[in-house]
């Protein structure tokens, strides 16, 4: 489909108008070009960095550029919806006992809240745009390297812990994204500001940030966490900590994210639900499927389901240094405790405690 008119009768300042009055916190354009930090992701699936994540080999010539979703491209809008709520870092949690979880899993799944106001969104902007509007949106899953058009449409620079930064707001967002064939005015693109800081990439516990803006996603702890299907590997169990789902650690030492005019969402979607609000291990643990299944409803947790969240449960204990957690551990009698793939970790859990068979 062409737009067969010469301009838009949609300027950039429309499109901004109504993303911020529909609660996207930022946004901004870039044109649909091909960056040449799109070509990157060719190399980083050449080194296996994607892992199990197979989704990303499939999608990789059409993720090369947005034209490959859309040939009549000319525009992508890029948004910004802030996620951070006034509750602390996990790096500050309390004591051992308490799960990690990521703070961007906290509240509503964002892929629904978001791609209603995309739709939404979309709609305002094609009774602007009038006849001929293309537009296709996406949030997190879709084809499109966010984070390069994000950079390009001024909203922030990609990190060296590869999250998209603004330099006022920080870095805890949801990125999402409208492709379009209307020609706007783009912005002018973000400047890399990290400078000689180095204190992602220190504080990263399993050396996933084999190098500044390298993931290797293989030993990264949200990777651990959520999309392996299998096994945690052994190796690497230890340094998973008491992450139950995702991992903040880089996010959470970035300076750009304890600045004065860090963004802090007051959005009910985002706000922490009551079980997710810091629980304790043990107390997630020892809920019985269906309780477990109702917290994860409707939430972005449900991505890794019940089943390896108890796996990830079962490490973070055994990470616990608790020796009466062995107990607990072992006598649940609750279906996807008693999974062989959570049992190994179990296992492996109990034996890191120093046994359970004293409390039998
Ligand atoms: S999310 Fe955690 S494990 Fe992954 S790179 Fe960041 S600090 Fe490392
Ligand atoms: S911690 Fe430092 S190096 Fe890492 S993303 Fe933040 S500013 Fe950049």
């Amino acid at each position: 489909m062409h737009d067969v008119r010469a301009s838009s009768s949609m300027s950039s300042s429309d499109v901004k108008r109504e993303a911020l009055a529909l609660g996207f916190d930022l946004c901004g354009i870039a044109p649909a070009a091909g960056f040449p930090e799109l070509r990157f992701l060719d190399e980083w699936l050449a080194r296996g960095y994607a892992g199990e994540m197979h989704y990303m080999q499939r999608s990789a010539g059409r993720r090369a550029d947005v034209r490959n979703v859309m040939p009549a491209a000319r525009s992508v809008i890029v948004l910004g919806t802030l996620y951070n709520t006034d509750r602390p870092y996990s790096t500050t949690l309390p004591d051992a006992g308490h799960a990690a979880i990521a703070r961007y899993a906290w509240g509503d799944d964002y892929h629904a809240v978001i791609e209603r106001r995309l739709d939404s969104l979309v709609t305002r902007l094609g009774g602007i745009a009038g006849d001929g509007f293309e537009a296709r949106a996406y949030v997190d899953t879709g084809p499109v390297q966010e984070r390069v058009y994000a950079q390009h449409a001024g909203l922030g620079w990609i990190g060296k812990n590869t999250c998209v930064i603004n330099p006022v707001l920080g870095s805890w967002m949801f990125l999402s994204v409208v492709v379009t064939n209307r020609p706007l005015d783009p912005d002018a693109a973000a400047l890399d500001q990290c400078g000689s800081c180095a204190l992602c990439l220190e504080a990263c516990p399993t050396g996933a940030l084999r190098a500044p803006h390298v993931l290797d996603s293989t030993r990264c702890l949200s990777y651990l966490t959520i999309e392996v299907k299998g096994s945690i590997a052994s190796a690497l169990r230890e340094a998973v900590g008491a992450h139950a789902y995702g991992c903040d650690i880089c996010q959470d030492v970035c300076p750009w994210n304890s600045m004065p005019t860090t963004g802090v969402s007051t959005d009910p979607s985002w706000q922490a639900r009551a079980g997710l609000a810091a629980p304790r291990l043990l107390d997630l643990w020892r809920a019985t499927d269906d309780g477990l299944r109702a917290l994860l409803k409707g939430s972005a947790m449900k991505r890794a389901g019940v089943k390896r969240l108890r796996r990830n449960l079962a490490v973070a204990i055994g990470n616990s240094g608790d020796p009466d957690a062995a107990s607990a551990l072992v006598s649940s009698a609750e279906p996807t405790a008693r999974d062989p793939l959570v049992e190994e970790h179990v296992a492996w859990a109990v034996e890191k405690l120093g046994g359970a068979s004293h409390h039998d």
